[in-house]
């Protein structure tokens, strides 16, 4: 008996064209992120990819395919020749394994892809299954409601039989479908965002709008520790943040605007920002974590304002999530403790009493003249800080911002 991993792709069959290059992607994310285990061997045949475990401890490599897109779902299988005698004697072995973990009721699925093995599937099952109730204690079948399911799935590479099967992420290869401009905030919702981005198949650069002193630098601290659990779903690229300083912004904002358009008008102006880095790093949208009705400047009738300052696909992965389904995908990848750390988001700082909820476009466009916007949006622009995350490397914002800052003072004296 050998054992292997069996890793079944998600939705390729929509993208024919594209096959080939995403089943290369995928293989080559598995083997990358493999590449600490050294005894694994891999081998490609068609739309199914074998991972030779060579006695490394399965479970590791399977908390690492969780986490890889493009992954529907994948098996630790046993293998043996496609031959009826080794097939009930591996079956044998595994169905008591199962019985041994206090599972009773079963049934098998056969699976004939070699066409030349002389039995059809309805015949292997049978005969598997007659030996087996003669030989293990105990086995009861149940067609409707089993405890597990033995799959037998006969090829002409050998004959794989297996009681598992684990879901992958699905979606597409990590960053095959282009690049994206993720806003992120430290909240709950836009991180999650990047991932179900990410998850699609999409690369994402990030862009966090911090407001010093009114923000601090804890506040930028948790951005990148957020992103640091997503570079655990991309591929070998690192992630860019992107912070721009937008104090100047809204301030003048909130000295200059009509109060309950100060929110619509500081939208835009992120807005306007997130367009050009994103056109200056190649990303072809925008990703945020809006959500349909979730504040004032989530209101259909705000996110017509705010978007149009944009010419831009903007893509919205939560727009009609419930806010509990948001925090569960939060905690099931970890970001929610990170998320609910207590300090400032720009957007919290200088918050009106009533935001405008159906902030007219004329009236934004009137206020917004009261600013010399071009000049600021250039000024953000020009001093934006670039960080450069990289998968399983912790970057610490203070100290290196400690750092600078001690050095600045060097130079002063
Ligand atoms: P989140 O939980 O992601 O902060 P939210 O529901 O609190 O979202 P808002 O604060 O109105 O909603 O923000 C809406 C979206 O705008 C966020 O999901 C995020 O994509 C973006 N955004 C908000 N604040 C910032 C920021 N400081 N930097 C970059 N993007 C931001
Ligand atoms: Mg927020």
């Amino acid at each position: 008996m050998e054992d292997y991993i069996l890793v079944r792709y998600g939705e390729l069959s929509l993208k024919k064209s594209n096959r080939k290059q995403f089943i290369n992607r995928i293989q080559n994310h598995i083997k990358r992120s493999c590449e600490p285990f050294s005894n694994l061997t891999f081998e490609a045949r068609g739309l199914r990819f074998y991972i030779n475990l060579n006695n490394t401890e399965a479970s590791s490599i399977i908390e690492i395919l969780k986490q890889i897109p493009g992954i529907y779902s994948f098996s630790v299988v046993s293998r043996c020749l496609s031959d009826l005698n080794e097939i009930n004697l591996l079956a044998k072995e595994l169905v008591e394994q199962k019985l041994k973990e206090g599972f009773k009721t079963f049934k098998i699925e056969t699976n004939r892809g070699d066409k030349n093995f002389p039995k059809t599937s309805p015949e292997i099952t049978k005969e598997v299954g007659s030996f087996l109730f003669k030989n293990v204690l105990g086995l009861k079948a149940d067609m409707y409601h089993p405890d597990f399911v033995l799959s037998i799935d006969v090829r002409q590479e050998g004959t794989f039989l297996f009681t598992n099967t684990y879901m992958g992420l699905g979606g597409f290869p990590a960053g095959c479908l282009g690049k994206v401009g993720l806003m992120i905030s430290g909240g709950i919702d836009s991180v999650v965002a990047g991932y179900l981005a990410i998850k699609k198949g999409m690369q994402v650069e990030a862009i966090h709008f911090s407001s010093p002193p009114y923000t601090s630098d804890l506040a930028v601290q948790k951005v990148i520790d957020l992103l640091e659990v997503l570079t655990s779903y991309t591929e070998y690229q690192n992630l860019n943040l992107y912070i721009v300083p937008f104090s100047k912004i809204q301030q003048a904002i909130y000295e200059n605007v009509k109060e309950d358009y100060c929110i619509t008008i500081m939208r835009r102006m992120m807005y306007r920002i997130t367009e050009k880095l994103a056109k200056r790093i190649n990303a072809l949208a925008i990703v945020n974590g809006e959500n349909v009705g979730q504040v004032a400047s989530q209101t259909l009738e705000s996110m017509n304002t705010i978007e149009s300052v944009v010419d831009m696909c903007v893509i919205r992965p939560l727009a009609t999530y419930d806010k509990q389904d948001i925090v569960d995908l939060a905690k099931k990848i970890k970001t929610y403790d990170i998320s609910i750390r207590p300090y400032e988001d720009c957007c919290t700082v200088f918050v009106p009493k009533h935001p405008q909820i159906k902030p007219r476009l004329d009236l934004t466009i009137k206020e917004e003249n009261k600013l010399t916007f071009d000049e600021l949006i250039d000024d953000a622009i020009n001093n934006v800080q670039k960080i450069t995350l990289r998968k399983n490397h912790h970057y610490d914002y203070i100290a290196s911002h400690l750092k600078d800052l001690t050095q600045d003072l060097k130079d002063l004296f």
